[in-house]
């Protein structure tokens, strides 16, 4: 009885033992970290494990259940089976990759002073929350009202925190030319030797308020030669825009001729000195070659017919017509000597000596756009009593930038000048 109990205590030690010693010898264990990252939407590989006894190894016997899934950010879990024990591993699928952030619109733009900017914006896709572009915050410190550099700052994260941000850089920058008015008329006719005194100017800019004292005046004239001259005025502003502005000065010989406003009058009571020659007048020459040039590129043709006439050209040709057609009649179509405007290099016949060239598609465009190159049709239909000539579609008179109000007015120049 005794013994019996000896056996069953010392084999219950002996497979205590056993036990223990296989417990001993037991390993099962995970190759790699136990929490372990995988980045979304790559594949998330096996580290595999180890299980043995001894030197048995039991890595066929080991069961794993996996729910990982790297196409949806989150932690999973691996759990690795024995029939007597579990390991388990955690697998945290995360997104590290930054948002995609585009500038709409250029990286630099360049606006003017004062003016507004509208925001062009930016867009941001996302490889995991798709178009983020509504999460983007947008930061500047533009000031439209100042010159110089400013920078507007798009800032966007995703879900997972992954920040991106991109810059834009606005210039304000001063394109505006400053303006130069002056004072007094801008056509003056002075008598020779007698010498213009400036009647001044004022020089204003958009960033640099009033600038008159970096105004330069330059001019050659000659008081003492009967001439078209100019005073030029200009200056630049403090972002290297310039300006300029002129007042034309006529240099005349005689008393005799009469300028109102400005305009040099020629009619049958306002007549020239034989002795004015100024040949034809190279502004209203220049007039005419761009009216003739827009003329035929909408298909008209207006060749110059008749300029310049001296008083002796003139002279020839009043009494070629008077003896052919009796003076009083020849006196409605033309001048006698010192008394036509082709004497002062200002009038142009172009087109066709005709009637009815006022019918024509050529003599309609004349009429209607004459005005804009500094043209007045001199001698208006209906207005024979006031001009002292019959209609002549065909002779217009360079008045200068006055020419739209008298042509918008329907008047004469004798009307416009108040001597009608
Ligand atoms: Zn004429």
């Amino acid at each position: 009885m005794k013994r019996k109990i000896l056996i069953i205590v010392f084999s219950g030690l002996f497979w205590a033992l056993v036990l223990m010693g296989a417990l001993y010898a037991f390993s099962f264990r995970l190759n790699g970290q136990s929490k372990v990252e995988v980045l979304y939407g790559d594949n998330y590989k096996e580290l595999g494990y180890k299980a043995n006894i001894f030197s048995i190894n039991l890595n066929k016997l080991v069961k794993i259940k996996s729910n990982v899934d790297t196409s949806k950010i989150g932690t999973y879990k691996i759990i690795y089976e024995l029939p007597f024990k579990l390991l388990v591993r955690e697998v945290e699928v995360v997104d590290k990759t930054s948002p995609e952030l585009n500038l709409v619109g250029d990286g630099v733009v360049e606006l003017n002073i004062g003016s507004e900017y509208q925001e062009l914006g930016a867009k941001a896709v996302d490889n995991v929350d798709g178009d983020i572009t509504s999460n983007i915050v947008i930061k500047n410190n533009l000031d439209m009202n100042n010159l110089g550099e400013y920078e507007i700052v798009y800032k966007v994260s995703d879900s997972s925190s992954n920040e991106a941000s991109v810059s834009r850089t606005i210039k304000v920058v001063d394109k505006v030319a400053p303006i130069i008015s002056l004072k007094g008329s801008s056509k003056v006719v002075v008598k020779l030797n007698e010498e213009y005194v400036d009647e001044g100017f004022i020089a204003t800019d958009n960033v640099d308020l009033d600038i008159t004292s970096k105004v330069k005046v330059e001019n050659n004239i000659d008081y003492s030669k009967a001439g078209t001259y100019y005073i030029k005025y200009s200056c630049y502003d403090s972002s290297s825009n310039y300006t300029e502005s002129f007042r034309k000065i006529e240099v005349i010989e005689s008393i005799d001729i009469t300028y109102i406003k400005g305009i040099l009058l020629v009619n049958k009571k306002y007549h020239l000195p034989a002795d004015y020659n100024p040949g034809v007048n190279s502004e209203a020459y220049n007039a005419l070659l761009n009216l003739q040039n827009d003329a035929l590129s909408n298909g008209y043709s207006l060749p110059l017919l008749s300029g310049f006439r001296s008083y002796e050209t003139q002279k020839y040709l009043f009494n070629d017509y008077a003896s052919r057609n009796g003076f009083e009649k020849a006196n409605t179509f033309s001048a006698l000597p010192g008394q036509s405007e082709h004497q002062t290099g200002l009038a142009f016949d172009v087109g066709r000596i005709s009637d009815d060239f006022g019918n024509t598609d050529a003599g309609k465009w004349l009429s209607k756009n004459a005005h804009r190159y500094g043209f007045i049709i001199r001698y208006l239909k209906g207005k024979e009593d006031i001009t002292g000539y019959k209609y002549e579609p065909w002779h217009i008179r360079y008045v200068g930038e006055v020419a739209s109000e008298i042509y918008n007015a329907g008047i004469t120049l004798e009307e416009y000048l108040g001597v009608a």
